[in-house]
C-alpha cells in the first residue's frame, strides 16, 4: 500500500508529489498521457515566478517532474476509472483492471476544454478543428485561422498562431475580453489580430482537404456571415476532469470538487488540488500551492489515522 497516490500530473500533482516524496512518503503518481497537463500545451508561460523571461510549457513540466522524481516519486501512465475507500484504505482502478491501495488519495485531474457543440466541430477535429495552438498552430502557416472565446487562453494563443498564420480573427459573444488586461493590449495593438465582437459561431464548413470556413451570427445585429478560415481554435473554458469518482466526493453544480482550506474534500484522506477544485483563480502559481498544502495534510492525516 502506498503513502499517497495521486492522480493527475499537471503542476499541482507534480508539486503534491515532489513535497510528499521529500516527506519520505511512499507516492505514487498515476497520469493518463503526460505530466505537465494543460501546461505542457502552452507555448510560452511568463507569469509563474523565478523566470524573468518567461518558460516554454513543455521546459516548466520537465523541470517539475524532475524535481519531484529526484526525491523518489513514481510515475505510472494509466487511466483511473474509479476511486472507493474501504475502511479508510482508499482503492484506485485503472483501465486496464490494475489496482493499487493507499492511505490518502490527492485528486489533481485538472479540466478538459470545452466543445462548442456547433455542425463540423466533431467532423473536422484533427482536420482544422483544434484545441491547442501549441501542438497544431505550425500546420498553419499562411493561412487566415479562427479562435473562438475572449478569455486569457484565446487571446494568448490568438497572439502565438500570428506566428504562423497571415489573419487571426477572435470570435468573441461581447464587446469585452474577459483577458488579463496585458495579454489584451499586446492583441489589440498586433496587425494580424481582428477582433469580431458580439459574434458566435454557428457550424463550420469544409472538404475532404480540411475546413474552409466558419459561419458566424452577430448577436446584437443578428447578422450572420462566412468567413474562409483553415484552421479555428476553440477557447471556451473548461470541464473538470471528475467523472471517474462516481459521486464519491461532492462537487459544485459545475462538477469541480469541493476542497476546503487544507485541500480536504468531503471524504477524510482524499484531497483535491489545482483546476479539478473549485477556486478563484486558476493559475499555475495557484496549482503548486494547492499541490503543497494537500501534501502536507496528508502526511497529518496518515500520521493521525494510520
Ligand atoms: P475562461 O476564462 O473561462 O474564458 C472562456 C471564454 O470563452 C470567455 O471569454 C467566454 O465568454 C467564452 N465562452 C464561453 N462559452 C462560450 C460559448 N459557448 N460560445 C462562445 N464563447 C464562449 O477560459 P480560459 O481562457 O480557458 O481560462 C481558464 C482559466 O485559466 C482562467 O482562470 C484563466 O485566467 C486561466 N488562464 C490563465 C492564463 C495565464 O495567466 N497566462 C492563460 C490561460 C488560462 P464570456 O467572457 O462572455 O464569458
Amino acid at each position: 500500500m502506498y503513502d499517497v497516490i495521486i492522480i493527475g500530473g499537471g503542476p499541482a500533482g507534480l508539486t503534491a508529489g515532489l513535497y510528499a516524496a521529500r516527506a519520505r512518503l511512499t507516492t505514487l503518481m498515476i497520469e493518463k498521457a503526460f505530466t505537465g497537463g494543460q501546461v505542457m500545451t502552452t507555448e510560452w508561460v511568463e507569469n509563474y515566478p523565478g523566470f524573468e523571461e518567461g518558460i516554454s510549457g513543455a521546459e516548466l513540466s520537465q523541470k517539475m517532474e524532475k524535481q519531484a522524481t529526484r526525491f523518489g516519486l513514481e510515475i505510472e501512465q494509466g487511466s483511473v476509472i474509479d476511486v472507493s475507500v474501504d475502511n479508510g484504505t482508499k482503492k484506485v482502478t485503472l483501465e486496464d483492471d490494475k489496482q493499487y491501495e493507499a492511505k490518502v488519495i490527492i485528486i489533481a485531474t485538472g479540466s478538459n476544454p470545452k466543445p462548442l457543440k456547433i455542425a463540423g466541430e466533431d467532423e473536422f477535429r484533427g482536420r482544422g478543428v483544434s484545441y491547442c495552438a501549441t501542438c497544431d498552430g505550425a500546420f498553419f502557416r499562411d493561412v487566415q485561422l479562427a479562435v473562438i472565446g475572449g478569455g486569457d487562453s484565446a487571446v494568448e494563443e490568438g497572439l502565438f498562431l500570428t506566428k504562423f498564420a497571415d489573419v487571426v480573427y477572435i470570435i468573441h459573444r461581447r464587446d469585452q475580453l474577459r483577458a488579463a488586461k496585458v495579454v489584451q493590449e499586446r492583441a489589440l495593438a498586433n496587425e494580424k489580430i481582428k477582433f469580431i465582437w458580439d459574434s458566435v459561431p454557428e457550424s463550420i464548413e469544409g472538404d475532404t482537404s480540411g475546413v474552409q470556413s466558419i459561419n458566424i451570427n452577430n448577436l446584437k445585429t443578428g447578422e450572420k456571415s462566412k468567413l474562409d478560415v483553415k484552421g479555428i481554435f476553440i477557447y471556451i473554458g473548461y470541464n473538470p476532469n471528475t467523472m471517474f469518482l462516481q459521486k464519491l466526493v461532492k462537487l459544485n453544480d459545475s462538477n469541480y470538487i469541493i476542497a476546503d482550506v487544507n485541500m480536504s474534500t468531503s471524504v477524510p484522506g482524499i484531497y483535491a488540488v489545482g483546476d479539478v477544485r473549485e477556486k478563484p483563480l486558476k493559475q499555475i502559481a495557484t496549482a503548486v500551492g494547492d499541490g503543497a498544502i494537500a501534501a502536507v495534510s496528508a502526511e497529518k492525516y496518515i500520521e493521525e489515522n494510520f
